[in-house]
């Protein structure tokens, strides 16, 4: 199983990859899934029954990956665990709750264990530069120390340069069609080719080439991630494209969308 870590943690914008131990971690179906070479956790289930659903559903993901690796670019970054007693360091220890958990202890195991994230506590929400340098104040507001938090980024910087190529694709192909529209007085084409896209597809795409991440699309149309990657799958396959920015162009060029 460990040679798909860096395909899952490439498809699924929540995914975490871990050294050490090498594991990934992601939401999947509303649970917190943890792979590790050989073994796979998940929490909390309701039911014995919301729980072997939950491991057919798993199962068809990672054939979905394993399937797909071909059109996956893999990530293979790798963040450290941090000590619990490292997190509990920056944070200021009054328990004051806002964070929605009991303690700052309780807080520092979520983020540990993926269920809480670092901006969620006031004291962190704001590292200094993107090397996650935090400043701790006292309860006057006074800085009084910072402490250097590790996060991934990378997936932060891929999204923004892929945005920005995105858009400047679609600036470019939006032009392109001005241009052909003004040379060419005659009425468009009356039958579109939609390249066997369903409805449900053609609104995943349209949601694509405005921006929207998986997990966005996923709250958008109230679907769970794992049907958006699936839609993502067949838009790739059906457009015959292998990523998000082409597929957009595409659709625009052909007025699809
Ligand atoms: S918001 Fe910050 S200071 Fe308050 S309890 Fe949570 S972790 Fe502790």
């Amino acid at each position: 199983m460990r040679h798909l870590f860096p395909y899952i943690n490439a498809a699924l914008d929540e995914a975490v990859y871990y050294e050490k131990p090498e594991h990934v971690s992601f939401l999947f179906h509303g649970y917190r899934c943890f792979l590790y070479p050989n073994l796979a956790a998940a929490h909390f289930f309701e039911s014995k029954m919301a729980a072997k659903d939950f491991i057919v559903c798993l199962i068809d993901f990672l054939n979905d990956i394993y399937n797909q690796k071909e059109n996956i670019r893999p990530n293979y970054d790798q963040i450290k665990q941090i000590p619990i007693i490292d997190i509990l360091k920056i944070l200021p220890k009054t328990n004051c709750q806002k964070c929605g958990y009991l303690t700052c202890m309780a807080f520092a195991a979520a983020i540990i264990k993926g269920k809480s994230a670092a901006d969620k506590c006031p004291s962190l929400a704001s590292p200094i530069n993107e090397n996650a340098v935090y400043p701790i104040f006292d309860n006057n507001g006074n800085v009084v120390n910072s402490v250097s938090l590790r996060i991934n980024t990378s997936k932060l910087k891929n999204r923004i340069q892929e945005q920005q190529e995105q858009i400047l694709m679609l600036e470019a192909s939006l032009k392109t069609n001005k241009q052909n529209e003004e040379q060419n007085d005659s009425p468009r084409k009356s039958e579109k080719n939609n390249f066997g896209l369903t409805n449900r597809e053609i609104e995943v795409l349209k949601l694509i080439a405005e921006g929207y991440t998986n997990n966005e699309i996923s709250g958008i149309l109230f679907i769970s991630p794992h049907t958006v990657k699936s839609h993502m799958i067949n838009i790739f396959n059906k457009l015959s494209v292998n990523d998000r920015t082409q597929a957009a162009v595409l659709a625009i060029q052909n007025d699809i969308i």
